[in-house]
């Protein structure tokens, strides 16, 4: 184990599922490893690639995993998308898009005007939307993904809120946001512009947001391949907590290729072990 100052960091970028949570539940320590921060004085964020819920409702799901967190502390890739699309194409764009509540609500937040599937169909909306947007909807139909695949291929260009392949669950896994981009890359030839973990532009979404710089900024997560990758890619301290995923070699991307695994700068069983004296 590298040692470093620990003193320096003001600012923790932590990891919700896998690192806090496990399912709805806290994993033990969590709790008390945010409040340790707190008294501390380093401000914890809520750092997490999830595109589904609002802030609101992550701050929810915490309290229900006995965690305190405040609505300015969740920042979520959805988030990040909303602001990449503004500053692409302008305040009161509309934006076409497959998600739920939180990517909704974080477009709508950015000044955006989102328009779903659901409501609109392509030829309702091929004459006035600017952008693309693709978030995880666990319950999203065939015919939304045709309509949204005829808007990104008249527009040649989508935004991933997230690459994430595959969502561990217990016993197994989930087809994620990056296996519903890669459908829709497929249909259309359109390579998205992907937002979230591990691309370096999250970490500097929320370096911006909190006012932090990188050399007083670590990341927390249980993924080597997007929480310790994005922190190494940004430049920030990255710690790897072995609460969560552990088969990485298995993630699909990676399967063709004997990747090096990106290495974190510290390694600890859980968040338990950490800022303890
Ligand atoms: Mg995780």
């Amino acid at each position: 184990v590298k040692q470093t100052n620990m003193k320096r960091f003001k600012l923790a970028l932590i990891d919700i599922d896998g690192t806090l949570c496990k399912g709805t539940k806290g994993i033990p320590g969590a709790d008390l490893f945010v409040e340790r921060l707190r008294k501390r004085g380093i401000q914890p964020v809520f750092f997490t690639n999830n595109s589904t819920r609002t802030p609101a409702e992550v701050i929810k799901m915490l309290k229900q995993a006995g965690i305190h967190g405040e609505l300015d502390e969740v920042c979520t890739a959805a988030e990040a998308t909303a602001e990449y699309v503004r500053n692409a194409f302008g305040e009161g764009a509309f934006v076409y898009y497959i998600g739920v509540s939180g990517l909704e609500d974080a477009l709508r937040q950015a000044g955006l005007v989102p328009v779903s599937p659901k409501k609109e169909s392509f030829e309702e909306v091929i004459v006035k939307v600017k952008a693309a947007v693709m978030g995880l909807d666990t319950d999203v139909h065939y015919r939304d993904l045709a309509q949204f695949c005829r808007v990104v291929f008249s527009l040649k260009s989508f935004v991933l809120t997230n690459p994430d392949v595959r969502l561990p669950v217990t016993g197994g896994f989930l087809p994620g946001n990056g296996a519903l981009g890669a459908f829709v890359e497929r249909v259309t030839g359109v390579s998205p512009v992907v937002i979230g973990k591990p691309e370096p532009s999250f970490v500097e979404f929320a370096l911006q947001r909190y006012n932090g710089s990188a050399d007083e900024t670590f990341v927390v997560g249980d993924n080597l391949l997007t929480d310790i990758a994005v922190a190494n890619r940004a430049g920030v301290y990255s710690i790897h907590v072995q609460t969560g995923v552990r088969v990485l070699r298995s993630e699909p991307d990676n399967e063709a290729q004997t990747l090096q695994l990106p290495a974190a700068d510290e390694t600890h069983a859980s968040l338990d072990d950490l800022f303890l004296d």
